[in-house]
């Protein structure tokens, strides 16, 4: 019996009634909503990551009503801030698009959204790096979209990125572990939220927020165990802001050795001395950059599942998230 059939990892936490449910800027899906009457579609999104997931796309300039095709926009920096403005026919949409952008996201939030990708180097939706031009020229890259704006400010905890940057096997892992974290945290929150299943909650995470940031995952862990008097809806909204934040720290090889040494801790009076020694030399070699997380990982799932573990068992950094999207292959 493997750890996955006695303990499900993610699967047992999720719930088809409330799928992963993620924001996408329409394009990325192959919708023919580009200013040139194309599309850009992102394989990875569409074919591996589609699906798990239940997506929302939006592309902000077509709500808008603007037609497809249509002149390019782009962002002009004047003494009244950053206009949205198409050079061509001297247009400007920068008011339309704010309060469209409001209304929108304030939309998509009450339906529910576990996270968003985003379209690279747009001025609408573009994330960061979005150019900027001042007098007809391009005077610096530290743009962002004005819809993504919108989202960043209105939706502080949603995990957000772009798709050029999902190409990386780090900030992949990461962005897909915080969307299954936050839909597991909303079904926590549907399903009625008690102190003892914060706990249960907070203990199943344990070490990926220590995969994280250590010493926030230990903040979370004094909030939780203190039980003091603070109200239950005060512990949880503090609960609910914390945790998103450590999953926002980058993982990083050497966070995940540290996880990792420490489950092996866990499994010191259980492993002999070939066994240690085999754990401890494929730790080595993943903190070199010679094997993919994967490795050590699979090696520790076995032993814990060997010596039945219990605490290991139930620690959800084992499997976050489904193993056929291989994202601990490449990391
Ligand atoms: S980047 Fe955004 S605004 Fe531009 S076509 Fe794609 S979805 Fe529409």
């Amino acid at each position: 019996m493997t750890i996955d059939s006695q303990n499900e990892g993610w699967r047992s936490w999720h719930d088809s009634s409330e799928p992963v449910r993620l924001g996408v800027s329409s394009c990325l899906l192959g919708e023919l909503v580009r200013f040139d009457g194309g599309h850009k579609r992102d394989r990875f999104i569409t074919d591996v990551l589609g699906p798990w997931v239940e997506w929302v796309p939006v592309c902000p300039e077509v709500e808008l009503g603007m037609p497809t095709p249509r002149p390019t926009i782009h962002i002009e920096e004047d003494d009244r801030g950053e206009q949205l403005v198409s050079p061509s026919t001297g247009e400007n949409f920068t008011d339309e698009m704010n309060v469209y952008s409001k209304r929108r996201v304030s939309e998509l939030d009450a339906q529910g959204l576990d996270g968003y990708v985003l379209k690279k180097n747009s001025p609408s939706c573009g994330l960061a790096r979005i150019s900027v031009y001042r007098n007809g020229k391009r005077a610096h890259r530290r743009g962002r979209g004005l819809f993504a704006e919108s989202l960043v400010v209105n939706s502080p905890l949603l995990p957000i990125e772009e798709e050029g940057r999902l190409n990386d096997p780090m900030l992949r892992e990461s962005f897909i572990e915080q969307i299954l974290c936050r839909n597991r945290w909303r079904l926590a929150v549907k399903r009625g939220l008690t102190r003892k299943r914060l706990i249960e909650f907070h203990t199943a995470h344990k070490l990926i927020l220590h995969s994280h940031n250590e010493s926030a995952s230990r903040r979370l862990g004094r909030l939780v165990g203190e039980i003091s008097q603070t109200p239950d809806k005060v512990l949880f909204a503090r609960y609910e802001l914390d945790f998103h934040m450590c999953l926002r720290t980058k993982m990083t090889r050497k966070r995940h050795t540290n996880v990792l040494h420490h489950a092996m801790g866990h499994l010191k009076n259980v492993l002999d001395s070939n066994a240690k020694h085999d754990l401890l030399t494929t730790i080595e070699d993943y903190r070199r950059g010679l094997l993919p997380l994967i490795v050590p990982l699979t090696l520790l799932k076995f032993s814990v599942n060997r010596h039945a573990v219990a605490y290991l068992r139930g620690q959800l950094y084992f499997d976050p998230h489904p193993k056929e999207l291989m994202l601990r292959n490449h990391c």
